[in-house]
């Protein structure tokens, strides 16, 4: 019998359960995507790129337009907002965001993929003009134009997004403060190679003396000053930072308020408790992408890691889940790169500081070498730390930065965590050499060695 398969939000994860049916050959089903926006199935991770100018059309960053899902029987809404889950009833209503009209959709199966936001910060004038959260489209196409007649900017934190940014203002000579509440910037890293980073991005763009980027930490921005446009920025400490703009990249929180209005069970940072296979606590409801918490396989603890690498996996289980198949998304590493000019940064697993909270038996390794062979010209420093279990010799982590491929090394150390290989095992890894890729022993090898002469010695 035909199934009624029903999915709110066109993000990442819902047009991925969508383009995964289309392909299911022996499911007999219909599909209607919801979505509040006015387009689906855009790259979000790729705004930061558009705002620098290396993307010359926003409209490159649509991954695939309704009429392409619509030509293979997917029934897409756009600016169509889902406002109340009935599970009993297997039902949702729906909001027209334009006429305001309300409409009663039945499912046999549903899957909540409506993603997060970012999280105002209650700042005094928050309301000024000027003043941009980033996660649509328009709001790159809006931070673009501004940024292309300003001189001055704000970026209020220091995460990922944050620094994209700060790259992005950078390239088009913008000076830009950020400003970051905790000590640190990358709180997702160790303090002290949070630390390092922050100096190799001020040196890098400040290396002709330009001093067009500064970065505050340990301050809060108490408020904004302006008639009616942003014009100056406070500190809790009293600094006063004139400024044409400013981008508030202060965490994202998910959109679970229907959800949990529902009665589905919410995790970790209230995002939607889903098993392995992105089933939710109500029958014939699934959850996949950012609304979702996720299961950690090195802690083996609920976290809330929202990435669009995992939006994509969890949509594909999801679906075939959905189709009636089996499937099972395993867990997550936390996995993750950004960059600021040609810096790379990325990690894996655990941190040093997080293993220790939860228990581990931690020993480290941290070593700064060329990532190429030293007499190419364009060797180029890599750092690497290691976070390993002294008792059960197996790694937990990994944190890389510099002018190479970190995210190369930091993948494979992803593949050995999720292997559940040894140090031992790690240690005769086969890795590729020729000196315009890497050294004859990679920087990561010998990373790993430091640890293995320590547990030996
Ligand atoms: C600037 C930026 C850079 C990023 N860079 C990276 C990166 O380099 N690597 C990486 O892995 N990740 C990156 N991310 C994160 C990545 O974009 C997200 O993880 C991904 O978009 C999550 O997909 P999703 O489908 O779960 O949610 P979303 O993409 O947020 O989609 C959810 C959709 O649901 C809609 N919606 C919400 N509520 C409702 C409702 N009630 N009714 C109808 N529709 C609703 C929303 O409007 C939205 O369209 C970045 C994010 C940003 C903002």
């Amino acid at each position: 019998m035909k199934q009624k398969i029903v999915i709110i939000g066109g993000g990442a994860a819902g047009p991925k359960i969508t383009a995964k049916l289309l392909r299911t050959k022996d499911f007999d089903c219909s599909i209607d995507l919801y979505t509040q926006e006015n387009i689906i199935s855009y790259s979000a991770c790729g705004l930061p790129y558009y705002i620098e100018g290396l993307i010359s059309n926003s409209e490159k960053l649509i991954v695939r337009r309704p009429e392409q899902f619509e030509q293979q029987g997917a029934n897409i809404h756009l600016n169509k907002k889902c406002i109340k889950i009935m599970p009993d009833a297997h039902k949702i209503l729906v909001r027209d965001t334009v006429t305001d009209e309300i409409q009663e959709v039945e499912y046999d199966k549903l899957a909540i993929t409506t993603g997060a936001r970012p999280i105002i910060p209650s700042i005094k004038n928050i309301g000024l003009k000027n003043i941009f959260t980033i996660r649509t489209i328009q709001d790159g196409v809006n931070i673009r134009q501004k940024m292309l007649n300003s001189k001055n900017a704000v970026i209020l934190g220091g995460g990922y997004i944050g620094i994209e940014l700060l790259e992005a203002f950078h390239a088009n000579k913008v000076h830009t403060v950020m400003i970051e509440r905790e000590p640190h910037i990358l709180s997702l890293f160790d303090p002290e190679i949070s630390d390092m980073i922050k100096e190799q991005i001020l040196s890098m763009a400040n290396r002709n003396n330009e001093n067009n980027v500064e970065i505050i930490t340990s301050d809060a921005v108490v408020a904004f000053e302006g008639s009616e446009n942003v014009e100056k920025v406070i500190t809790q400490s009293g600094r006063i930072i004139e400024t044409d703009m400013v981008i508030i990249a202060a965490g994202i929180r998910p959109n679970t308020e229907i959800a949990a209005d529902a009665g589905i069970e919410l995790g970790v940072s209230n995002a939607i408790r889903v098993n392995n296979r992105m089933q939710t606590s109500k029958k014939d409801i699934y959850a996949a992408g950012d609304c979702t918490e996720n299961f950690h396989l090195v802690s083996r603890n609920y976290v809330w890691i929202p990435l669009g690498s995992t939006a994509n996996k969890q949509g594909r289980c999801a679906a075939i889940n959905i189709s009636g198949k089996y499937d099972a998304f395993a867990g997550i590493l936390g996995s993750a790169v950004t960059k600021f000019d040609k810096l790379a940064i990325s990690l894996t697993g655990l941190t040093e500081t997080e293993a220790k909270n939860f228990g581990f038996d931690v020993i480290t390794s941290t070593m700064t070498k060329k990532d190429k062979a030293g007499y190419m010209p364009n060797a180029d420093d890599i750092t690497l730390k290691l976070v390993v279990d002294r008792r059960l010799k197996k790694i937990l982590g990994a944190q890389a930065f510099g002018g190479g491929d970190a995210d190369k090394r930091i993948n494979t150390v992803a593949s050995a965590i999720l292997a559940e290989q040894t140090l031992d095992e790690f240690l005769h890894l086969d890795m590729t050499y020729a000196p315009p890729f890497s050294t004859a022993l990679d920087p990561l090898l010998s990373t790993a060695l430091v640890i293995n002469n320590q547990i030996y010695k």
